[in-house]
């Protein structure tokens, strides 16, 4: 059967995405060396579970009846050279402390997911950079070539694509480890503090809260009930990326035994961002197939006519859990465009479960050039949206944040009241500007006073 938009509902294949007009794709030089990695890709065990993923599906459909809130956070891009342990713990331990304070207040559990473990290609807006009369093709993420501004290292390589399959599996390696190992056990709530939080009014506020919590926890210890059960020990964590570079992807995807479906395997949740999801794209196709949980980013560029078409082609069976919408406007525009959206999405009936990017519509650049955002624009946005909901009547189901547990000065405002003068000091994004530990922190504190039951 031919699909009005191209689809056709009866051939898909992994492969079946190379048919359909493709957007933010690098070129490869070495057909032949491409090939080679994908073959080898395809033979390498996956990175996740299809049962890791179905789960996941089952708490996103929670979080689109109110029953569950979603987190998910980590860094615009991760790095091949930031491949260390305490990077990966630091922003583990802030997505920890902000999920205690959002359940502690919204009374539900927190679904924690991830930007980690294969965030690896980014779409760019020019396929080119300019500098001091210099061209070269954009740095499209670790996996696809190299940031430096030459023409070796801006030279797509496919071997990339292997080391970036590797090191998913080292970052995925200790979030499991600190998952199910003891270091996310609620008794440990008050050592997720990073030490140099811990005398900031933000690591100050969640020092009460974590000693409620422990309070809590004795209380409950008193009263008879074990505090040994799994809940208390181990954390659900769910791996997340734009599902971008397809080669890759392809080469990840297997089939479920226990179901018979297609999985993307590289992590378990996919979205497809807000440069490619044309609803008769190569990327839309791909992700129609895999039976993940995926995620579709919603921008002010997005008409009712298109997300109609992707939820009918991404979700035809209209699966709780499976369409994540997640909406990135931007602050000033929110209250205006996300309302019809909204609205058009009710009026289909379709389930899907809303969350808000408040980074991805606020970017700027600063008066000494740096790509940055606004603390107070992006906790207006987060506003903006649970406004936008509260008059729909409609339940908001999580944030996407670009953040990490690093002390870095990439964001402007917030606690500390950044300014331009200081985004110098420690700028170490390799693309977009991230909420450092306290900035994530003090959203964390605001997003739970209004969610607050
Ligand atoms: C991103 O999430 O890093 C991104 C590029 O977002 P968007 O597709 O919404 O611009
Ligand atoms: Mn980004």
């Amino acid at each position: 059967m031919q699909q009005s938009d191209g689809h056709n509902t009866a051939s898909w294949s992994p492969a079946s995405w190379r048919r359909h007009p493709i957007r933010q794709a690098p070129s490869y030089e070495d057909g032949a060396a491409l090939a080679a990695v994908e073959e080898r890709l395809h033979r390498y065990p996956p990175l996740v579970f299809g049962g890791e993923a179905r789960r996941l599906k089952e708490r996103l459909a929670a979080a689109s009846r109110g029953e569950a809130f979603v987190l998910q956070g980590g860094p615009c891009a991760e790095s091949f050279g930031e491949f260390t342990g305490d990077i990966i713990r630091d922003t583990f331990r802030v997505l920890l402390q902000m999920a205690a304070i959002l359940t502690f207040s919204a009374k539900v559990p927190v679904v924690k997911i991830g930007r980690m473990a294969g965030q690896y290609a980014k779409p760019r807006s020019s396929d080119v950079e300019k500098r001091d009369g210099v061209e070269l093709p954009c740095y499209r993420g670790d996996n696809v070539n190299s940031p430096e501004f030459t023409a070796e290292a801006r030279r797509p390589d496919p071997a990339r694509m292997e080391m970036g399959y590797f090191q998913a599996a080292g970052v995925l390696n200790l979030l499991r480890a600190y998952s199910r190992g003891g270091f996310a056990n609620l008794h440990e709530v008050h050592r997720w503090n990073l030490d140099y939080v811990r005398n900031s009014p933000q690591g100050e506020r969640y020092e009460e809260l974590a000693s409620q919590v422990e309070e809590t926890l004795a209380f409950m210890k008193a009263c008879g009930l074990e505090d040994n059960a799994p809940q208390y020990d181990e954390v659900e964590f769910y791996t997340s990326h734009e599902a971008l570079l397809l080669p890759y992807e392809q080469a990840l995807t297997r089939v479920d035994e226990s179901t018979g479906q297609h999985y993307g395997l590289s992590a378990h949740f996919l979205w497809i961002g807000d440069r490619t999801r044309q609803p008769e794209g190569a990327h839309v196709e791909f992700l129609r197939g895999v039976a993940n949980p995926i995620g579709i980013k919603v921008g002010p560029t997005t008409t009712i006519e298109d997300l109609q078409k992707l939820l009918e082609i991404l979700n035809p069976q209209d699966e709780a859990g499976r369409i994540t919408l997640i909406s990135r406007m931007g602050h000033g525009k929110v209250r205006e465009l996300l309302p019809p959206l909204l609205e058009a999405v009710r009026r289909t009936g379709r389930t899907v479960t809303w969350i808000c990017d408040p980074m991805h519509g606020n970017t700027t650049t600063s008066s000494n050039k740096y790509k940055t955002r606004a603390f107070e624009h992006v906790l207006d946005e987060i506003m903006g949206f649970l406004d936008v909901f509260g008059q729909a009547g409609v339940i908001p189901g999580g944030i996407h944040l670009e953040m990490t547990g690093s002390d870095v000065t990439e964001c402007t405002g917030g606690p500390r009241c950044l300014t331009d003068a200081d985004l110098p000091t420690r700028y170490t994004t390799f693309c977009d500007p991230r909420l450092n530990a306290e900035q994530s922190l003090e959203i964390a504190f605001q997003l739970s006073d209004r969610l607050k039951r």
